[in-house]
């Protein structure tokens, strides 16, 4: 059992204001893993009245040293990687393999990508008889998810500190060890006090309390949409910068020339990704009439071909999902689709066989999904893949774009051209083309209510700056 008991201040670590703690479960266990403090609003003031202190310091440190410390903390992240994937797997139940490769990987290769981007990034321009500098914003309230929980802090930390801002870090309270590992590493690579600052709790107390705190300049959020429409709301009270990066029911466009054997199978991985909780998902899958009865078979024996299991153990391929009411969730939206009409083609609400204990559900699959029913809507967060049959492109495009949510998407054609027309008419901040890999040198974000604002690459860092201009009138000549 880990007890953490202490929140990381000021450059130390210090005892909270309050006593009250927050149990963490093991997901495939469902027994409580570790304890950590519940902050307050005190905590919280502690927290942000150090970054402010270290604001001025640390904005004027020259690009160059603080991409120093940004590498010290690549480097530190970098020789923890096992224990960081180890602990991940542990809290939020991603199968091992993959954690090493997603949840210690690319928070590792965040912080070394932007220790690079500072040696590259342009922080001045003239234009025309004009200065244009850009300067850190100041204090930024980082509140993250469980669901790629160091990932989503790297993607705000390492380009806030970069740009030379202060940063309080408030990060899930469902999956938040991975985020003491992270401090200890701060701690380590000797980064100026009050730079970065943890502190734990319920989004309601904590998350609020940062948001609605007068000496934080910017929030930056990542979540689900409601938690979001809050956050912006009591954030407008002292007009502060608020970038969202919130929920998504991504389509992907299987057109009628695809090879429907690579495009299933693709979409299905890429559904059951993390047990579909990936903001990103491809959850619906969209393909033509005609084409139905193919698509529906193979998606089928593919969900069938998952391993469900413990996160440690070797071969499995879909582990639990993160929490019981993440479990609930998912499961009544199973139950849901069956009521709604939606043809069952592989899982269902019951456990998986076998499974009695932990967060688990069964890797599933709707076929005939109508437009507009409340699964073909709605995130559901858990490997449930809905294929839903389209007349033309046309319909395809309008099907897509069909919802409140506009963060991602897929087409899948044997004509890349066609693939790209078809790409540029998605509502949506990325897509993938026959499965393109992620590049996080690319900006990454949401149109509609999937958020406002793009992390990672120099999207990313310019997401913390301001604008400055200076304006110059050549100075008299002297007499
Ligand atoms: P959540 O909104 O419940 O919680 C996210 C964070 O916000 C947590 O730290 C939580 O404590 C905090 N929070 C909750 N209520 C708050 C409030 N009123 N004020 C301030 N903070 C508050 O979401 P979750 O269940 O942790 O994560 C799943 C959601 O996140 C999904 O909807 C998913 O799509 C979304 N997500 C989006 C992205 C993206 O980049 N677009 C990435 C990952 C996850």
């Amino acid at each position: 059992m880990i007890n953490r008991d202490k929140f990381f201040i000021d450059g130390r670590w210090v005892k909270p204001a309050g006593s009250g703690t927050i149990d963490v479960h093991s997901p495939s266990t469902e027994e409580v893993l570790a304890r950590i403090p519940q902050g307050n609003a005190a905590d919280v003031d502690a927290a942000v009245s150090a970054a402010r202190r270290a604001f001025d310091g640390w904005s004027s440190t020259p690009p160059a040293k603080r991409a120093e410390y940004v590498l010290k903390i690549h480097e530190g992240l970098k020789a923890r990687a096992g224990e960081i994937a180890d602990t991940i797997s542990k809290e939020m139940g991603m199968p091992i393999k993959l954690s090493q490769r997603i949840q210690a990987g690319s928070p590792i290769a965040i912080f070394g990508l932007y220790a690079k981007m500072l040696g590259e990034f342009a922080f001045e321009e003239r234009v025309g008889n004009s200065l244009v500098v850009r300067e850190p914003i100041g204090v930024v309230a980082a509140i993250t998810p469980w669901n790629y929980p160091l990932h989503q802090i790297a993607l705000k930390v390492a380009p806030a500190i970069a740009a030379g801002c202060t940063v309080v870090l408030k990060p899930s309270e469902v999956a938040p060890l991975n985020a003491f590992l992270l401090a200890e590493v701060i701690e380590a690579a000797g980064l100026p006090a009050g730079v970065f600052n943890l502190v734990t709790g319920f989004g309601p107390v904590v998350g609020e309390a940062m948001v609605a705190h007068p000496q934080v300049d910017m929030v930056s959020f990542t979540g689900s949409t409601a938690a979001g429409k809050r956050v912006s709301e009591i954030a407008s009270k002292t007009v502060k910068r608020v970038a969202l990066e919130l929920g998504g029911k991504s389509a992907a466009v299987v057109l009628d020339d695809a090879d429907m054997a690579a495009a299933v199978k693709g979409v299905v991985t890429n559904c059951y990704l993390n047990s579909g909780q990936t903001c990103t998902a491809h959850t619906r899958m969209l393909v033509p009439e005609s084409r139905y009865g193919e698509a529906a078979k193979i998606a089928a024996e593919v969900a069938k071909a998952f391993k469900v299991g413990d996160p440690m153990a070797d071969g499995t391929t879909l582990g639990p999902l993160a929490s019981a009411v993440q479990r609930e969730r998912v499961v009544k939206y199973i139950k849901k689709g069956i009521e709604e009409g939606a043809e069952l083609l592989a899982g269902g609400a019951d456990r998986p066989a076998g499974m009695d204990k932990g967060y688990y559900v069964q890797p599933t699959v709707f076929g005939k999904v109508k437009p507009g029913s409340t699964i073909e809507q709605e995130e559901i967060f858990g490997p449930v893949l809905s294929i839903v049959t389209y007349k033309d492109e046309e319909d395809a495009i309008r099907i897509a774009n069909g919802t409140p949510y506009g963060l991602a998407g897929g087409v899948w054609s044997t004509n890349e051209e066609r693939a790209q027309k078809v790409a540029r008419r998605l509502r949506t901040g990325q897509v993938d083309i026959n499965g393109g890999p992620f590049n996080m040198l690319a900006p990454f974000g949401g149109y509609k209510q999937s958020g406002n604002g793009r992390e990672a690459g120099k999207y990313g860092l310019e997401e913390f700056l301001e604008y400055k201009s200076m304006q110059f009138r050549p100075a008299p000549k002297a007499a």
